[in-house]
């Protein structure tokens, strides 16, 4: 165990879609600094865990706390819904989520697109969120880019500026769903290596990957997801090295 405090914790969360159930009571906690791969076979439901956090699917069942903070939920036609949209609005904004596609704004420049919402949704000057900006942009590699246009941005390139926007809001976590997955393979290092020195920072991270190397080097913790439940979950050597279920053992094997 740890004396950390919990950055995010996830209680039985269910998620059905009509009678398809895809989640079946997951529960994860995430410690600050924890970095938690989540591996698992396509359909097995690690997209939907991670979009359930921040109710960008609203889950049928399940108690979500980021730090100390419940997220107050409340049943609407089989599921839940924030009471409050003020309190979702603002655990959404401590919550940083980069997709496999990164969905910049094309008419914003790269330094824009960082400096967007922080002055839209925290209120931050102008000044200081561009201070921020380039800041965060020579963190990923990229301040030579700053007046440039989505477009003519590699994929590698444009994920570590979507990286860099999330970093703008100053989350407490941050999710990554198959953060490399479109990306070609000489693209791939370039990400993994900006995402393992936020992991060295001790940032809190939950990451969908199926680059199982980088997985095992970065994580704190491993959970396997299997038909939308945890089939094993522990540290890297126990999950990659001497795992118990026999799926997660076909897995790895699959995945070398
Ligand atoms: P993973 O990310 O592990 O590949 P997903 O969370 O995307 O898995 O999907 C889990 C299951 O939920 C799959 O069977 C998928 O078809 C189903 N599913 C996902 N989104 C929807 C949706 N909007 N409506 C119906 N079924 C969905
Ligand atoms: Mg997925």
């Amino acid at each position: 165990m740890t004396d950390r405090p919990i950055a995010l914790d996830l209680q039985d969360i269910h998620k059905n879609y009509g009678s398809l159930e895809v989640l079946k009571g997951v529960s994860l906690t995430a410690y600050d600094g924890d970095v938690i791969s989540i591996l698992g076979s396509s359909g097995s439901g690690k997209s939907t865990l991670l979009r359930c956090i921040n109710l960008l699917e609203k889950p049928s069942a399940g108690k979500i706390f980021v730090g100390n903070e419940e997220l107050q939920l409340t049943p609407k036609k089989g599921e839940l819904t924030a009471k409050n949209p003020k309190q979702l609005e603002k655990l959404r904004s401590e919550i940083g989520f980069v997709f496999q596609s990164f969905n910049l704004w094309p008419h914003k420049t790269i330094l824009e697109n960082i400096t967007e919402a922080p002055i839209h949704v925290l209120g931050v000057s102008k000044a200081d969120a561009i201070a921020e900006g380039e800041r965060l942009l020579a963190k990923v590699g990229l301040l030579d880019k700053k007046d440039a246009y989505p477009d003519n941005l590699s994929g590698g390139q444009r994920q570590r500026v979507a990286i860099a926007r999330s970093l703008a809001m100053k989350p407490k976590v941050l999710l990554f769903d198959e953060p490399t997955s479109a990306l070609d393979p000489e693209l791939v290092n370039e990400v993994l290596a900006v995402m393992r020195e936020l992991a060295s920072e001790g940032r809190t991270m939950l990451i969908v990957t199926h680059e199982m190397r980088f997985a095992k080097e970065v994580s704190t913790k491993v959970v396997f997801l299997h038909q939308g439940r945890i089939e094993e979950m522990g540290t890297p050597t126990e999950v990659f090295e001497n795992p118990k279920s026999e799926r997660v053992k076909e897995f790895m094997a699959s995945h070398r």
